[in-house]
């Protein structure tokens, strides 16, 4: 059995009086993809958010690697080893490919370590290495993704909550997309992963949950997900 790398246990969060979290539990184990569906406003981003500690929960908990994290703050978590790339990639616009990926690195010190990241990202999307003195806004939607996930990857991660990376994209580019978070899951990196794309999602996915108004309504393998008949009514269209 595989060891369970992150854990939330009936986890509460808040906009003022906006319940957007109600007891949600799951856990991700290490080396899956583990996916969360549903609508708009069912609750995904809040639950990224959540666990990288932008919003703090009323109650419940969230365990990674064997510790309670809820309390921490992000730079800390990052430094754990979870990183969080957000919806909308939110990259550095002014700054170029390079300086957003060195950006990624603030958790780390070695400078080798930071060189050897920086070839790594370079590997996998090369064409970043081909746009490195590039401002980040004057790339395509497509290439901020990867630049997102890129510097996502320069910390280090152990787990990537990723947040929407297809979104906005060209099919050629979604798929580019899904092929880089195989690749990384076949690296030994965990992923999280929200998608509107729920089919795609959950046939590369371990397991999946469904959220709906703030709550988990559903869980199971991504293939049984994919067979379940309310999934495929709401979901896949
Ligand atoms: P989407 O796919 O549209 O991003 P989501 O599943 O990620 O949806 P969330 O963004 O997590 O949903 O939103 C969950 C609920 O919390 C929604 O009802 C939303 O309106 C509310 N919400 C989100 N952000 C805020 C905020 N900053 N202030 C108040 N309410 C918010």
């Amino acid at each position: 059995m595989s060891k369970t790398i992150l854990q939330l246990d009936n986890v509460n969060t808040y906009y003022g009086k906006i319940h957007a979290l109600k007891d949600v539990s799951f856990e991700v184990n290490e080396g899956e993809i583990v996916t969360l569906i549903g609508s708009n406003g069912a609750g995904k981003t809040t639950t990224l958010k959540t666990i990288s500690a932008l919003l703090k929960p009323a109650n419940g908990n969230i365990v990674y690697m064997g510790k309670k994290v809820n309390g921490s703050a992000p730079h800390l978590l990052t430094r754990e080893g979870i990183a969080h790339v957000p919806e909308g990639r939110k990259i550095f616009p002014r700054l170029t490919v390079e300086e957003n990926l060195e950006m990624g690195a603030f958790s780390l010190t070695s400078q080798e370590r930071i060189k050897r990241n920086k070839d790594y990202v370079f590997e996998l999307f090369p064409r970043l290495l081909e746009r490195r003195k590039q401002k980040g806004g004057t790339l395509s939607g497509g290439e901020q993704q990867m630049l997102a996930m890129g510097r996502g990857l320069m910390s280090d991660p152990k787990i990537m909550l990723l947040d929407e990376p297809s979104m906005g994209l060209a099919p050629m580019m979604i798929q580019t997309v899904f092929d880089i978070i195989k690749k990384l899951r076949n690296e030994g990196i965990t992923i999280l992963l929200v998608e509107q794309n729920a089919g795609k999602a959950l046939k590369l996915a371990n397991k999946g949950y469904v959220l709906q108004t703030g709550s988990v309504i559903l869980s199971g393998t991504g293939a049984e997900l994919l067979k379940n008949d309310m999934v495929r009514e709401a979901y896949l269209g």
